[in-house]
């Protein structure tokens, strides 16, 4: 891992430790006041997964500078009625970049297929490889019983990953409910996410093919207002904490 200010870790284990505090000028502290750039990557199984879990809290951490990666296990190519694999594959790219760029964020794929994704020596490899090169910071990665099961395998591999670093970064799992998918959440963290609503809903919005209308302005902005309400805040994102995060390594 980079080597980092123990101040700037202290604002980390704030993002962690006093999450119901955390908002957008946290972030501001541990990036303007030390200089130190954050690396955080989201890890998601399909385009949209990402940007509903934690939108809001990518484009605070980009805003403050800091580099901000959606790594997309598929490009979705099983998402889209009457329309090939290739063809799917093809647009919900499109509408994936189009939200990262929204965001603030770089994208990046796998070669996974969507419905199929697949735990095996070489996808464990291939995400191993992917963040040990990253080196990040923070990792978020998706529930692991989600009902659908490429989230599951995601959330897997970012926990491997985790494990076979020696659990070097702050490891965050992230909700996402269209669809009843995120089930027995009970969150560890709040970010309020106020402040960027308008490029969280644009980015979400950007998949078209996908009815945003439906899981994006139906259900997931009532759970970020349900979040919100928890926190005592407008709009908010819930995360789950890794208890073994490294900022528990914190000397006193
Ligand atoms: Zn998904």
């Amino acid at each position: 891992m980079k080597s980092i200010s123990r101040r700037s870790m202290i604002e980390i284990s704030g993002l962690s430790a006093v999450g119901s505090l955390i908002g957008a000028s946290t972030f501001s502290k541990f990036s303007r006041t030390t200089g130190n750039k954050l690396k955080i990557i989201v890890i998601g199984a399909h385009p949209g997964d990402p940007e509903c879990g934690c939108g809001g809290t990518m484009a605070l951490f980009a805003s403050e500078g800091h580099e901000v990666v959606s790594a997309y296990l598929t490009r979705g190519g099983a998402g889209i009625q009457g329309k090939s694999y290739e063809e799917a594959s093809q647009i919900r790219t499109e509408e994936a970049l189009k939200a990262c760029k929204i965001l603030n964020t770089r994208a990046e794929f796998f070669a996974q297929l969507d419905g199929n994704c697949e735990i095996t020596n070489k996808s464990y490899t291939e995400i191993n490889n992917f963040i040990r090169k990253e080196n990040p910071d923070i990792v978020f990665t998706q529930w692991p019983i989600d009902s659908h099961r490429d989230h599951r395998i995601c959330s897997i591999l970012g926990y491997d990953a985790w494990i076979n670093m020696g659990k070097k970064f702050a490891l965050y799992y992230y909700e996402v409910t269209s669809g009843n998918e995120t089930q027995n959440f009970s969150p560890t963290n709040y970010i309020n996410i106020g402040s960027v609503i308008k490029q969280k809903s644009a980015s979400c919005m950007a998949h078209v093919s996908q009815d945003p209308e439906g899981w994006y302005v139906n259900i997931q902005n009532t759970i970020q207002r349900f979040r919100g309400i928890e926190l005592n805040c407008e709009y908010a994102e819930a995360f789950v904490r890794h208890n073994q995060n490294p900022e528990s390594l914190i000397p006193k």
